[in-house]
């Protein structure tokens, strides 16, 4: 039989896990599989997405890193869908592609004023401070007062590294560069804004603790928020629910007044506009009520000063050439993974992770999302396309031809080693390499 090639685009743990699925799931079998990815480090938003100071998640890496190490997958780093490598290249010399492209881009938030300067999205300050090679290096932190709009997991993580003290960050992998920038920041207060009630948000119990026990930083919250649902009682039924529930009643109790910094947490709070003459000077909300399982404006509005604005209210994928987009959703439209194009399945195209679903969901969700995505490539194989050079030189010598300065694991393994040496004399885990060039350069270092 001849063997399987099959290609998969994005190195997060969408693709990785995709990879390890499959070569165990057609262990009777030849594999070859070959895993493209944009930048020249694997690991998606593990890498850029988790924050620095999360390292028990940062640690999944480990794990992402021994199917790479495994053999069966090859790694080529530094490698762009769309500009290095096209779909068609794929025909001639795979069987099946599987995008697992992810997401790295803010939703957007139509509301007056979020263009003024001083406005972020939360996707571009995390590509910051998690040294992201392509985004610019300086982070203007000149606000005393800033306002986080969203009540998810990227909400807190963006509330808490502009709250936190940065020699709290001190003992993890984030960047000089960043370092240096919070360092000179002068925030006092960070307020964060959600639309729903405390028991309507999306946090998870664990990242909300977290910010309760920030060093120097107090948590305030606002009597008027609470025992506004009449069905408070009834969702506290809900595990989660609950636990949040009592996390903010003992910050309630919590004396206040010490601390040199504050994180609000402001509730039933919609944004309506950010204010200012050429750049932000404050932020409008409505106040929102309850109303048959859903919310409505009150009316009421709310000005607070802040001189910063990031909105943090989701995440959202880039269209891929030649592959069908649903604009609406930001997905690959499928069908379990397959993908489909006016209510047919696109031979040979498979999409997993966020791409697939949407940017929601932890990095556990991206495994389940790649047994389905597998299971239907696998059950596929009269489908699949009949690639004229399957072989895997091939691959390689296209890239070369074509100039591509690719990286691989050998690569990874080099920057790895070289980003902890760099941390090792500081008692840092690690400093990580950040501009791109660097990063190839270590990587490609024979
Ligand atoms: C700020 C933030 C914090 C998070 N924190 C946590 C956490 O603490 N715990 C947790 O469990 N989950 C967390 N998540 C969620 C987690 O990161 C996602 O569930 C997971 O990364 C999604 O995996 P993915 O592989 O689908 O996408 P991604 O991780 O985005 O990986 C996609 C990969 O595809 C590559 N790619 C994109 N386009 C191309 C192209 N054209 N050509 C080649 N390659 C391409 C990208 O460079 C990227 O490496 C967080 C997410 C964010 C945004």
């Amino acid at each position: 039989m001849a063997p399987i090639r099959i290609a998969i685009v994005g190195a997060g743990p969408a693709g990785i896990y995709a990879a390890d699925i499959l070569k165990k799931a057609a262990a009777d079998r030849e594999v070859s599989i070959d895993l493209f990815e944009a930048l020249p480090a694997p690991y998606g938003l593990v890498r850029y997405g988790v924050a620095p100071d999360h390292p028990r998640i940062k640690a999944i890496i480990n794990a992402l890193r021994e199917v790479l190490e495994s053999g069966v997958v090859r790694l080529f780093g530094n490698v762009h869908f769309g500009t290095d490598i096209t779909l068609d290249d794929f025909k001639r010399h795979y069987n099946a592609v599987i995008f697992s492209t992810g997401a790295s881009k803010d939703a957007p938030l139509a509301i007056d004023g979020i263009d003024l300067d001083g406005s972020y999205g939360a996707a571009d300050f995390v590509s910051w401070y998690d040294g992201h090679p392509d985004v610019p290096r300086e982070w203007p932190l000149e606000a005393r007062e800033i306002a986080v709009i969203g009540n998810g997991n990227v909400a807190l993580d963006v509330a808490r590294v502009l709250a936190k003290h940065p020699e709290d960050l001190l003992p993890t992998e984030v960047p000089d560069n960043v370092l240096d920038g919070l360092k000179a920041s002068p925030v006092t207060d960070v307020h964060v804004f959600g639309r729903r009630g405390p028991l309507g948000v999306k946090f998870t119990p664990l990242e909300l603790r977290e910010l309760g026990d920030l060093n120097d930083v107090d948590m305030v919250l606002y009597d008027d928020d609470f025992g506004v649902d009449p069905d408070e009682e009834e969702q506290k039924k809900n595990k989660q629910i609950l636990v949040i529930s009592r996390v903010l009643g003992k910050w309630r109790e919590r004396e206040t007044g010490s601390a040199s910094r504050r994180l609000h947490l402001h509730f039933w709070s919609k944004p309506d506009a950010v204010l200012g003459d050429g750049k932000v000077e404050s932020l409008r909300i409505e106040r929102t009520r309850p109303v048959d399982g859903g919310l409505e404006g009150t009316g009421e509005f709310r000005e607070f000063p802040v001189q910063a604005v990031y909105r943090a209210v989701g995440y959202y994928s880039s269209p891929l050439d030649g592959v069908p987009f649903d604009e609406m959703r930001g997905v690959i439209p499928n069908e379990g993974g397959r993908v489909v194009a006016d209510g047919e399945q696109v031979a040979g195209v498979y999409a997993t992770g966020w791409i697939k679903r949407g940017p929601v969901g932890l990095i556990g969700a991206t495994k389940s999302d790649a047994k389905e995505t597998i299971e239907g490539l696998l059950a596929d194989e009269a489908k699949w396309w009949q690639p004229e050079a399957p072989e895997e030189d091939a691959v390689t010598a296209l890239l070369a031809e074509r100039g591509v300065q690719f990286t691989d694991i050998g690569g990874w393994a080099k920057l790895d080693a070289h980003e902890v040496s760099l941390g090792e004399p500081h008692g840092r885990e690690r400093i990580k390499v950040v501009p791109r060039e660097e990063m190839i350069r270590i990587s490609r270092d024979s």
